[in-house]
């Protein structure tokens, strides 16, 4: 071993090393700073007084996997510039840490590999300091997004674990990133947006979201400039909830047991879109003769895929001509979920109709609910809330991801 070798395997430059120890199947290499090269860590002079000092020791890179730690006496220095009595400042690891920074690089380009717990076990070290080295790195890069850029946004809110709990999402509709995370639902939640996105400048020309008015009275208040539009992803959504319910309450009241049987396979064949029926799974078949048994059913269905033209329509007139049909219709029908359906569409025209000025959709949303689902399940669950949010504010860096 050697002073140089520290350097360039270890990355500890501008101390001495001293001597090597094996400990309990771990490699403890002394090194020691030059007493007259210290500077007081508060001011920097370097008219300082030797003050005894302070063992520390530092995780650094394992040597194959054997642990390695780097054993330090910090000087302490009282400085004759400023008076304060300091440990001075150790090059290699950040301040309050108990691992090299070369370590913390290794622990995060392992992450991109592998789970918290793998790298771990493989440093043989806590699962917090694994966890604690990523956040910090998220943290760095996620915490405070630019926002300066920001035109269309969607907001939306996820459910993150029982009991309701929920978190907001916005979303910066033009590069597909998270901006915000917030804690709850509703206007409340957004609150800490509100006081980040004002002084950024940012001009908001639309915000995208769903009908159920949580954030709309708070986009209004503070954006009264953007355009509202109810999008096309969540509306339906809605229908699709409402056509489940339906099928849900034929199936209890029907008496037939065919009848049942037909009725129960039919739960994703109502939902797909209709181009999206497999024909060589039958699906296209079996749809049509659960409709042909349920007329409700099939009306409500044939409704539902119908609702999906209103965002093919050619532009503003035509699509208010073919909404106001559709509600009519709809509200013919006698069905209830779907006059419920109607009257919602109703209320809501001006935000649906908004669409046809700013053609935005919280579609993009959609797959950033998918991968938080997925990091739902993973291991650390939602242990740690900050981790959780710093995690979906770097969701849309592939390049980062860091697994589990
Ligand atoms: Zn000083």
């Amino acid at each position: 071993m050697s002073t140089s070798l520290l350097y360039h395997a270890f990355g500890i430059r501008g101390y001495e090393y001293i001597r090597t120890d094996y400990h309990g199947g771990a490699t403890i290499f002394t090194i020691r700073q030059d007493p007259h090269d210290c500077r007081c860590s508060a001011c920097g002079s370097r008219r300082v007084v030797s003050r005894g000092h302070a063992e520390r020791q530092f995780l650094a890179l394992p040597i194959g996997s054997r642990k390695t730690t780097v054993a330090l006496p910090i000087p302490r220095v009282e400085c004759q510039a400023c008076g304060l009595v300091r440990q001075v400042k150790v090059s290699f690891a950040d301040p309050r840490r108990s691992y090299t920074k070369s370590f913390e690089r290794y622990v995060l380009e392992l992450s991109r590999r592998m789970t918290i717990r793998d790298v771990a076990h493989h440093l043989d070290v806590g699962w917090d300091m694994i966890k604690e080295i990523q956040k910090r790195d998220l943290s760095r890069r996620y915490a405070k997004p630019k926002l300066k850029h920001l035109r269309a946004l969607a907001i939306d809110e996820i459910a993150v674990a029982r009991g309701h709990r929920y978190l907001t999402v916005v979303m910066d509709l033009d590069s597909g990133a998270v901006v915000f995370v917030g804690d709850g639902k509703g206007a409340g939640a957004l609150k800490p947006f509100w006081k980040r996105l004002r002084p950024s400048g940012a001009k908001i020309e639309a915000v995208a979201m769903d009908m159920s008015g949580g954030y709309q009275a708070a986009v209004r208040a503070n954006l009264p400039k953007a355009a509202i539009v109810f999008d096309h992803f969540h509306v339906v959504k809605l229908f699709n909830d409402k056509l489940s319910d339906l099928r849900r309450a034929l199936y209890r009241e029907a008496t037939d047991v065919q009848h049942k049987d037909v009725l129960k396979g039919t739960r994703w064949l109502l939902l797909k879109n209709a181009e999206n029926l497999d024909p060589e799974k039958d699906e296209k078949a079996r749809l049509k003769e659960a409709l042909k048994l349920n007329e409700p059913l099939a009306v409500a269905y044939y409704l539902k895929e119908d609702l999906r033209r209103f965002w093919e329509q050619p532009g503003r007139r035509f699509a208010t001509t073919f909404l106001d049909g559709w509600i009519r219709r709809a509200e013919a029908s006698g069905i209830k979920v779907v006059q419920q359906m109607a009257r919602t569409l109703a209320a809501h025209r001006s935000g649906l109709l908004a669409y046809y000025d700013v053609m935005i959709s919280s579609g993009p949303m959609e797959g950033t609910n998918n991968k938080i689902k997925v990091m739902k399940r993973q291991a650390y669950g939602f242990r740690d809330r900050e981790f959780f949010k710093l995690k979906i504010l770097a969701i849309h860096e592939t390049k980062y991801a860091l697994v589990g």
